[in-house]
């Protein structure tokens, strides 16, 4: 029989929900739970974002996509994020020589990413979370253990150190990659857990906007996402609203080139004026910024068992952390909010949510882990190729013939939220087939008599 509510209770009761993690995952979960009126409380370790200086070394802007934005739109927060997105069409390659290419991403003017800072993104969300009756919030208090069997978490005060024990309901954990949670779980053979780390890290640079003139200007084309492809290794650059651009080198951590070749100034000044002349020729602090900014790194973590005892769920990152080269990683920890806030509105019991939540995500979630490493490559590599571009144009020209048939697999992951990455990542290598088929036939020319009536057939043949 169900216990009577003592006054106490009545006072405070016990939110249904606790949601470790209050970055853009945790919270977007909050919100999306706090819209069905159930009752939220939200752990973070750091300090409030809106009175603390922003963290240095995380990423500082993201690429949001369609999976990104449809759930922002159901938390209703698309008119706050619009202001602060630049759209970005396509790839703005830069070879060697400094000379340029454009390569649009989708077929029309929706069909495009979008660049936003993550620090505009969260604050943001913390003021809708921190602004819900629904919900409770926080900060510096960091989730040390827990045990789902008990409904016990460990919460210790950041800045004190004094720790203590709280009961909970639920547990939704969305504290990241390094997630606490996720270690708990496997230290009680509850999950396994590999994290796969890459042989490339990462180190953001700041472009400046350039001062000469009012306004102030971009040093590149805003409209782009830049990509200075260089085979083994990279440069990108995203543009934020401030006229600048935050532009990322991934690079082998040791060897020639690496990071460990690296550590003098003038030797980074030669290397990027061998290798990225024009963004070189726009960061005039270069060697300071090198030396003072976090080298990074980069991994995938692969888990099962994201559920435990019907009432600790992790998600995002905290399930599964990607690499950044599909500029998936958030968009698909969005993705993971929507799902769970159905199928929690659509079960009866919680626990049953949980564990369906794995089995629906997992396969997905695994398909753009696999497909955000092979992206690496493109972005690196492949992109260099004469034969990448008219392999595109073809691509997109199927595409144009044959609409809802033949999808591009970067448009299917980037634009089409309705198609599941697994599926995205099936119909991918049937069409890169195809491709080779028709390529092998007819080369890149689908004018040519009999070339669409093949590719037609080709499509039938599997099954799209
Ligand atoms: C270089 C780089 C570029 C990227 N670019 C893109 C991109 O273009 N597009 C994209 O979609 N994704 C991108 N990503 C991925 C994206 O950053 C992550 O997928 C996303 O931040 C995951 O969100 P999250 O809320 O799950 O985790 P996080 O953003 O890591 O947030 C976790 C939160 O939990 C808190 N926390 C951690 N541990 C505890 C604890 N023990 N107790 C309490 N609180 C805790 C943290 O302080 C943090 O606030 C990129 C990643 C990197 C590294």
């Amino acid at each position: 029989m169900p216990g009577r509510a003592t006054p106490a209770d009545r006072a405070t009761p016990m939110p249904h929900f606790t949601i470790i993690g209050a970055g853009p995952v945790g919270t977007l979960m909050g919100l999306m739970l706090a819209r069905r009126a159930q009752r939220v409380r939200l752990i973070e370790r750091r300090p409030d974002p809106r009175t603390a200086p922003p963290e240095r070394g995380r990423s500082i802007n993201l690429a949001l996509a369609a999976r990104g934005m449809v759930a922002l739109e159901q938390a209703g927060l698309s008119d706050r994020i619009a202001p602060q997105m630049i759209a970005m069409p396509g790839r703005m390659l830069h070879d060697e020589h400094a000379a340029l290419q454009f390569l649009p991403y989708g077929q029309n003017e929706e069909e495009v990413i979008h660049a936003i800072g993550r620090e505009p993104l969260n604050r943001i969300l913390i003021e809708a979370v921190a602004a819900h009756p629904h919900i409770e919030l926080s900060f510096n208090t960091r989730c040390v253990d827990l045990d789902p069997q008990a409904g016990t978490l460990q919460l210790r005060d950041e800045p004190s150190g004094s720790t203590r024990s709280e009961s909970f309901e639920i547990l939704l954990a969305a504290d990241g990659a390094g997630s606490a949670v996720r270690a708990a779980l496997v230290a009680r053979a509850l999950s396994r857990a590999e994290e796969r780390p890459l042989a490339h890290d990462y180190k953001e640079l700041l472009i400046p906007a350039i001062e000469r003139g009012t306004p102030p200007s971009y040093a590149f084309e805003p409209h782009a996402l830049h990509i200075w492809p260089r085979g083994g290794f990279m440069l990108i650059a995203l543009p934020n609203t401030d006229r600048s651009f935050t532009a990322t080198l991934f690079l082998p951590r040791e060897g020639d080139p690496g990071f460990d070749r690296l550590s003098r100034g003038e030797a980074v000044r030669a290397f990027f004026r061998q290798q990225f002349a024009d963004a070189a020729a726009v960061i005039p602090d270069l060697e300071q910024q090198f030396a003072l900014h976090p080298q990074s790194q980069l991994g995938t973590v692969y888990c099962q068992g994201w559920q435990a005892q019907g009432r600790v769920l992790l998600l995002g990152d905290a399930a599964h952390a990607i690499v950044p080269f599909h500029g998936q990683g958030l968009n698909c920890g969005f993705e993971d909010c929507r799902v769970l806030d159905r199928l929690l509105a659509g079960h009866g019991d919680s626990a049953g949510a949980l564990a369906e939540f794995e089995r629906q995500r997992r396969p997905n979630t695994d398909a753009i882990a696999a497909m955000a490493l092979e992206n690496y490559l493109e972005m690196r590599a492949d992109v260099r190729s004469a034969q990448f571009a008219q392999r595109q144009r073809l691509a997109a020209e199927l595409e144009r013939d044959f609409p809802g048939r033949f999808i591009r697999r970067y448009s299917m992951v980037m634009f089409h939220p309705e198609i599941p990455y697994a599926e995205a990542q099936r119909r991918g290598a049937q069409q890169e087939q195809l491709l080779d088929t028709l390529v092998e036939r007819f080369g890149y020319d689908l004018s040519q008599p009999g070339a669409r009536a093949y590719a037609e057939r080709l499509l039938g043949a599997a099954g799209l």
